[in-house]
């Protein structure tokens, strides 16, 4: 299927105009009709809620669209609370399903009345020390270890995963936090990323669901809530079929008719706690190409890199890039797309056939919405770009502005050298 970006050229003539290159640009209406669809494919859960995952697009603005349609957020840090609250994602609005927790987290996660997934067996007594009791509604990730088959394919390897108490572990956690006085229960796992196939979650869903009937029947917790976490994955190549969310809706519904409702279990409530999915297809990073090189390989230099996108370099993962008007110009020169970190790895693309780009010509890297602007680092002294929406109406607006040097050298403010590094600042622009 061909991949058409949701921007077009004189669209993105009339922004650059007013934004410099790089930048993250969002698509309001996509994300709003995903949202929408979500929400309809689940429906038939009586307490379904999706928890945004923040770590993928934390940008309070974007998680305020999926706000308005009653998304809540999953935390995994003490910034990523701090982020939620201050949108007014507290209480049972925030899912803190972390690992490796630091105590101050687990106690902030708790004053803002957030529910705790706890990661390991070990984080009872660790959070009972941290807040004093065991809350009255509480988590646990579930990992059952060997490896995660849909049919005969395998989708990843849960038993070298490091999250997750084993089978025997969480029958005896619930069994530990009843006793503790923990009334209400929640399961979680989080077995295969992004995974593009509508069998993932009912797979997953019938894998909880039958160890959620032992558990309740064994241990006599009462079960609220099972959390079918992330993994919903996108169709990053053109070649692959994007999930279609209606149909894994309905083999939730299956599964949870079979295995739950027969159990007296009828009314657990589904949480989802999806970000790529929710995210990635509506974010894209827009790039002009600054330079062309012809060695050993022909290069195309840009002015995005790895440190505005990092998946490339860090999984060798595709992203479809568009040239802004050449989208039916036939793909007859093969380029690597480069950015300028003293890294080889910094690549967009590497052996892609594209059309002939020519020097100030925009790129569209396309599904950049999640697990994108939030990899940023700034290596080489890189600074992060700023994050703009596209509005329903055809409008932009700046949601985070883009970082400055000033911001590079904020975390010396407190030593000698600040000055002069603001000097030389204001020295250079003149
Ligand atoms: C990263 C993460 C998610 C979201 O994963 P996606 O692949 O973006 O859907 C959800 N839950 C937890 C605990 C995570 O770590």
């Amino acid at each position: 299927m061909k991949k058409e970006p949701f921007v077009n050229k004189e669209q993105l003539e009339k922004i650059t105009k007013e934004y410099p290159t790089p930048f993250h640009l969002y698509d309001e209406k996509g994300i709003r009709d995903n949202v929408k669809a979500l929400k309809e494919a689940f429906s038939w859960n009586k307490g379904y809620k999706e928890y945004f995952a923040v770590k993928a697009t934390p940008n309070p603005y974007l998680i305020q669209i999926l706000r308005e349609y009653g998304c809540g957020c999953d935390c995994s840090s003490y910034t990523e609370l701090l982020l939620s609250q201050s949108i007014g994602a507290v209480g049972e609005d925030i899912m803190f399903s972390s690992n490796d927790t630091p105590a101050e987290e687990f106690a902030l996660a708790d004053k803002l009345g957030a529910i705790i997934n706890l990661d390991d067996i070990t984080h009872i007594d660790f959070l009972e020390e941290t807040i004093g009791r065991i809350p009255k509604t509480i988590s646990c990730r579930y990992n059952p270890g060997g490896l995660f088959k849909i049919s005969n394919d395998i989708m990843d390897n849960p038993g070298d995963a490091k999250y997750g108490l084993t089978t025997e572990q969480m029958f005896e956690a619930f069994r530990i936090l009843k006793e503790k006085g923990a009334e209400e229960f929640g399961m979680h796992a989080f077995l295969a990323s992004n995974t593009v196939t509508n069998d993932y979650y009912p797979t997953l869903a019938k894998l909880l669901f039958e160890t959620a009937v032992k558990l309740q029947r064994e241990t006599g917790a009462h079960i609220k809530f099972i959390n079918l976490s992330g993994g919903i994955g996108i169709p990053y190549r053109p070649d692959q079929t994007p999930n279609d969310i209606k149909a894994i809706g309905e083999g939730v519904r299956k599964v949870y008719e079979e295995v739950l409702v027969p159990a007296g279990m009828g009314d657990v409530a589904l949480y989802t706690e999806l970000g790529r999915f929710m995210m990635g297809p509506y974010g894209c990073v827009v790039t002009r190409a600054i330079h062309e090189k012809h060695t050993h390989k022909e290069y195309v230099g840009v002015d995005a890199c790895a440190a505005n996108l990092m998946r490339p370099a860090m999984y060798g993962a595709y992203h479809h890039i568009t040239v802004a008007g050449k989208e039916d110009a036939p793909c007859d020169h093969m380029y690597d797309i480069t950015g300028s970190l003293c890294e080889n790895n910094d690549k967009f693309a590497i052996d892609r056939m594209m059309p002939e780009i020519e020097l100030g010509d925009l790129l569209v890297i396309h599904d950049t919405g999640a697990h994108g602007f939030s990899m940023g680092y700034n290596y080489n002294g890189r600074l992060r770009s700023a994050e703009i929406l596209l509005c329903e109406d055809g409008s932009t607006q700046l949601i985070r502005r883009a970082e400055t040097p000033e911001d590079y050298f904020a975390t010396f403010d407190s030593f000698p050298i600040y000055e002069t590094l603001k000097k030389n600042i204001e020295d250079a622009k003149k």
